[in-house]
């Protein structure tokens, strides 16, 4: 019997692609890319439609100025809940946003061209940064509640400050990338030798 779900009409190998993008921590590593996108780069909606294709957006994005202007409004709210100094108060920061961004769940099979997943936007062609905000903000709410603690943070490298997501046990990770961990390694070895010059 062919079964009815819109999946089964997808080429094989991109059920799993799709229910990896569609997973809570995939959602949550797309909302930190559009930040680093939106926030740390010269946003377009060149670079924006580039980082949502990334992250498994296909067809026409109808991705315009607006759309760009509050995904930024969205992605400052954002970043602020990684950097929280606690699981409370980041906790506290995502029932705002929920509370203001969030519909009723709905699942949706986007008219059967994925598999099933839940939405908390408004609907199917809700606006980008709408979107975006209830999205982001599920996924994060989700994580903190899985991890008990922030799923990710601020670079602590001087300049940078880039949000990343953490899904390590162990120590909290500190840098958004391998880069910014050296320079600091780096700049940190720096004064500890011209400390430890006599003079
Ligand atoms: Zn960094």
């Amino acid at each position: 019997m062919r079964p009815r779900n819109g999946f089964w009409r997808l080429a094989p190998g991109a059920y799993a692609a799709c229910v990896e993008a569609h997973s809570t921590k995939a959602m949550a590593v797309r909302a930190v890319d559009l930040c680093v996108a939106l926030l740390h780069e010269q946003p377009s909606v060149e670079s924006v439609s580039h980082v949502l294709r990334r992250h498994g957006e296909t067809g026409e994005l109808g991705l315009g100025e607006d759309d760009i202007a509050a995904m930024r409004a969205a992605a400052a709210r954002l970043r602020e809940v990684l950097g929280a100094p606690d699981a409370g108060q980041a906790a506290a920061l995502l029932n705002r946003l929920l509370s203001r961004a969030a519909k009723p769940p709905r699942l949706t099979s986007h008219r059967g061209t994925t598999h099933w997943h839940l939405h908390v936007d408004s609907g199917d062609d809700a606006p980008w940064g709408a979107w975006f905000l209830a999205s982001s903000a599920m996924a994060l709410a989700v994580l903190l509640a899985d991890y008990q603690r922030i799923p990710g943070g601020l670079c602590a490298s001087a300049g940078c400050g880039r949000p990343f997501m953490d899904f390590g046990g162990g120590s909290p990770r500190r840098y958004c990338s391998t880069r910014c961990a050296t320079r600091e390694r780096v700049a940190a070895h720096r004064s500890r030798t011209s400390s430890s010059v006599p003079g």
